[in-house]
């Protein structure tokens, strides 16, 4: 059984997804259930939807994000050095540009935890819109027609009563008025965890685990697709192979953070 606060999230979420009044439906959960920690360090103090974390964590999160340089197409942060990393240059990815708002790291990682772990589906609001604003500002990933959420299992939706990747693409769709369509992509392999596997290990695990439902929606579109993590690019890699198949014109990667490659 879901806990009290989980199962309105839940309810709250399908509303919103269903009727598009996210907005009003923040509004009264912010009243229901008033934020007084920041979601990163659990310092006290007023927080909501659109501020859910303190001025520290927020600079934190800006600090982070221009530490070090990045993978032109991967958009991997890099050791040192600029271009492209070794990962697309020995095997260059089918999608055309990924790009992702920090590094996996400290606020980064404690944000997408809270989010997916913890049921804070609230926290996509501002997630989706700084995911939206590096799409906004990056000009490889134009023109854009709709987007696509990498899809989660059926376990994880059962356990945890929502995608994660949805709720972010829901909130990046709203921001820049582009379609989202949630059904495109289903996944059709339960696979387990990919944290501890090696490269290698990960890609044969995700091989076939997606399937292209209908490409009616996407058919010569230029597509975002958008994912939380991204580490060795395996989910992005295989997602945007099925969407070429299915007749795409362009896969685009946005993601909340991204690993190091070198
Ligand atoms: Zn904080
Ligand atoms: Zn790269």
């Amino acid at each position: 059984m879901y806990p009290i606060k989980q199962k309105w999230n839940i309810i709250r979420y399908r509303c919103t997804s269903e009727t598009g009044v996210g907005e009003l439906q923040n509004f009264i959960m912010d009243l229901i259930f008033p934020q007084n920690v920041c979601c990163l360090c659990r310092k006290p103090g007023l927080y909501n939807t659109r501020n859910p974390w303190c001025k520290e964590c927020c600079n934190d999160l800006l600090d982070l994000q221009t530490s070090l340089p990045i993978c032109k197409k991967c958009g991997k942060y890099l050791e040192d050095g600029e271009g492209i990393c070794l990962d697309c240059e020995t095997n260059p990815p089918l999608f055309h540009v990924a790009r992702s708002v920090g590094p996996y790291t400290d606020s980064y990682r404690i944000a997408i935890k809270a989010l997916k772990f913890l049921g804070k589906k609230n926290l996509a609001v501002r997630m989706g819109s700084m995911m939206a604003c590096v799409v906004k500002n990056e000009p490889e990933f134009w023109p854009l027609d709709i987007i696509v959420p990498v899809p989660t299992s059926k376990g994880q939706m059962e356990s945890r009563g929502f995608n994660q990747t949805e709720v972010l693409a829901r909130q990046i769709s709203k921001d820049l008025r582009l379609r989202l369509i949630t059904d495109a992509l289903i996944r059709v392999k339960e696979t387990p965890s990919q944290r501890e596997l090696t490269k290698e290990e990960r890609e044969k695990n995700l091989l076939y685990a997606f399937y292209l439902k209908d490409n009616k929606h996407c058919y010569r579109k230029n597509i975002l697709l958008v994912d939380d993590v991204y580490t060795t690019g395996s989910t992005s890699k295989e997602c945007t192979k099925m969407l070429l198949d299915g007749g795409a014109n362009r896969v685009s990667v946005i993601t909340w953070a991204t690993g190091q490659g070198f």
